[in-house]
């Protein structure tokens, strides 16, 4: 038997409850070790408040260095209330977006999976909800955000300026990657832009139509933005994928996020080129439940699965993940904050464990 390459990843846990979400997701992923015969190295590095503490900054060069020669990257979370009056260059959040900058991640991947066993959590009715499984990609490092801005005096007053610039290639590459996604989905791409009143959007929109002939087995649609807003609340079930520049795609993935109804079941990636990525829960630090062992580490094991399927192509393994999940939630086990009144509820720890045990080959 020819022994798979030994993958490398760096594990940068961070703050509050950081580590111990990120312990049950490496428990998971030397359990597919186990079960598939993979191979992972493990390797731990200082990151946020803690980094701040002992080395005083957020993302220290180390700790770069291993990002950039690792595999993927499994983050946990960072911040807490100890740095958040720090001056800019000490809070933890700007060495988030230091290693997303280093890293050249310019997709950020957001599923939003509803599960059955938990579809009273959200605030949308079941019948809408029931069979959404559905994925964000957003555009993470162009656009309105990093477009120039100023502020000018006019004989009118004060006026400000955000400008909103895409190129083709900024857009090629994450359209592809989109429709590289549905194609190991179920092969439907919404692309969501504002092209009836944005430039930016129709040259979005012609290079979108200019690729989808690369794609014939993947369906397209082209949804405006505010359209899609309504479309997400009224007919989540029917999306698969959808790909949309920076600004909507921060809105959108929230709104989708707020679908599924609890911070403690939504996984994230962020991708370059390559198939190097960081993979992070969408929580924060939880600083209020920190230390407690009550944590959900769902979030960060479901962002593993991501792992093993996107950056590694070990589908069988992050396919055993996900539904040993599911499993696990079907059989009634809770942590506190997906819990209902009356339901016993289980530990950060033990629901690691039972996940682990509910995997098979
Ligand atoms: P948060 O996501 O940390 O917590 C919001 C609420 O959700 C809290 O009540 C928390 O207990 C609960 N929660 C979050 N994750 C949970 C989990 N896995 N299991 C059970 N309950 C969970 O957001 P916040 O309170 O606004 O921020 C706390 C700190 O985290 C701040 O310093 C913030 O800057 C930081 N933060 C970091 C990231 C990141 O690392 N990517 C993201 C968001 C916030």
């Amino acid at each position: 038997m020819i022994m798979p390459e030994t993958k490398k990843i760096a594990v940068i846990a961070g703050d509050g409850i950081g580590p111990e979400v990120v312990a049950e997701a490496i428990k998971v992923l030397k359990r597919t070790e186990e079960l598939f015969g993979y191979r992972f190295e493990f390797e731990h590095g200082l990151f946020g408040g803690i980094a701040i503490d002992e080395k005083g900054t957020p993302l220290p060069e180390d700790t770069l260095r291993m990002c950039q020669a690792a595999d993927a990257v499994l983050l946990g979370a960072v911040g807490g209330p100890k740095w958040d009056n720090n001056p800019k260059e000490l809070r933890p959040e700007t060495g988030l977006l230091g290693i997303r900058k280093a890293l050249g991640l310019y997709a950020n991947l957001r599923p939003a999976v509803v599960f059955d066993c938990l579809i009273g959590a959200s605030t949308l009715k079941p019948e809408v909800l029931r069979g959404t499984d559905l994925i964000v990609v957003r555009e993470l490092t162009g656009g309105i955000y990093f477009g120039e801005k100023y502020r000018r005096d006019t004989e009118n007053g004060q006026i400000a300026v955000d400008t909103c610039v895409y190129s083709v290639p900024e857009i090629e590459r994450i359209v592809r990657r989109a429709f590289e996604i549905a194609r190991q989905r179920r092969k439907k791409l919404a692309s969501v832009d504002k092209a009836n009143v944005l430039e930016t959007s129709r040259l979005w929109r012609e290079t979108v139509n200019r690729i989808a002939p690369e794609y014939p087995d993947v369906e397209l649609e082209h949804v405006l933005v505010d359209n899609a807003a309504m479309q997400l609340l009224r007919r989540p079930a029917s999306f698969d994928v959808i790909v949309t520049e920076n600004m909507f795609g921060d809105i959108l993935s929230d709104e989708a996020a707020m679908l599924t109804g609890s911070i403690g079941m939504l996984s994230s990636a962020s991708l370059g080129d390559g198939n190097r990525g960081l993979y992070e829960p969408v929580h924060g630090s939880a600083p209020d439940i920190a230390g407690k062992g009550i944590a959900n580490p769902v979030a960060t094991i479901l962002s593993a699965a991501l792992m093993l399927r996107l950056s590694f192509g070990y589908h069988d393994a992050a396919d055993a993940v996900e539904r040993a999940v599911r499993e696990v939630l079907d059989a009634g086990h809770r942590t506190a904050d997906i819990a209902e009144a009356g339901d016993k509820t289980v530990g950060t720890t033990e629901m690691g464990d039972l996940i682990a045990a509910a995997m098979r080959n």
